[in-house]
């Protein structure tokens, strides 16, 4: 674990990047937005001293890896509407709350099972004010069974929490019929898609892009996975709170 502080040049080039990236990208962004995600890189940054929350701290990798990563499903063409969203096993944020400054019209659930990253992001939502974004502690396993979010989200987002076939048994259940899962990957993201077929009949999922992108400042591969909800996850998914991990559905 690692403190790192800023100085004002730092600073500058954090924010230069951001909107240098996602300039590139064609996503607009305003000075507001930089101050937001300044102000949550910093947060992050300092709290990183005493919680393990990331091990990028240089403001190239952090514009780049997290911030400007986190929004590259805008490359979608996502909805502008007041849905709801999750992100599963966000960690320091990672998509969901670079989504949630972004898109302040979207209800976005931040879901993670460590305690003290939740309180992490509490009080970080809270000093950026944000009031459309809720920060829930559990596992994925126990909260898709809890029918206030089974069903519940119109887009499932999640990135670096587990290969495509677990993942898929813990996000397809929280997705609302007819609505999306988007896993964030990185360069072998096609590979795990061919493991993945068994998971997704199961779980009443249906593949409907891969979408090869590079990050717009280092050029490193990722790929985005869009996979529909087509039928309704039956009751016996996600199974108790470790199974899927152990026992993936290959
Ligand atoms: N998504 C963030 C990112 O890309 O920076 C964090 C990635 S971190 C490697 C994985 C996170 O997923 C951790 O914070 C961990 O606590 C969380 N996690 C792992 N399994 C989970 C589960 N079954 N339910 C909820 N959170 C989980």
């Amino acid at each position: 674990v690692k403190f790192t502080q800023w100085d004002s040049e730092q600073v500058l080039r954090f924010r230069q990047q951001v909107q240098k990236g996602l300039q590139d990208w064609g996503i607009a962004v305003s000075p507001e937005l930089i101050d937001r995600c300044t102000v949550y890189a910093e947060v992050m940054l300092a709290t990183n001293a005493h919680l393990n929350l990331t091990a990028i701290t240089d403001p190239d990798g952090v514009a780049e890896k997290h911030f400007v990563d986190s929004l590259s499903p805008l490359l979608l063409n996502l909805s502008d509407a007041p849905i709801s969203v999750i992100d599963v096993g966000t960690g320091a944020g990672f998509p969901g709350l670079p989504l949630s400054l972004i898109r302040p019209q979207w209800r976005v659930t931040l879901l993670d099972s460590l305690q003290k990253r939740c309180r992490f992001l509490s009080e970080t939502t809270e000093r950026l004010g944000l009031t459309n974004v809720q920060v829930l502690h559990g596992r994925a396993e126990d909260s898709a069974r809890n029918l206030l979010l089974r069903d519940k989200y119109s887009i499932v987002f999640s990135r670096a929490v587990a290969r495509l076939p677990v993942l898929l048994e813990l996000c397809l259940p929280f997705v609302t019929l007819g609505g999306s899962f988007i896993a964030l990957k990185g360069p072998d993201g096609p590979a795990e898609v061919e493991e993945a077929k068994t998971a997704l009949r199961l779980l009443g999922g249906e593949l409907e892009q891969v979408k090869s992108i590079a990050l717009p400042l280092s050029g490193d591969r990722r790929t985005l996975i869009i996979v529909r909800k087509q039928k309704p996850t039956n009751a016996a998914y996600p199974r108790k709170a470790g199974i899927p991990n152990r026992k993936p559905l290959l």
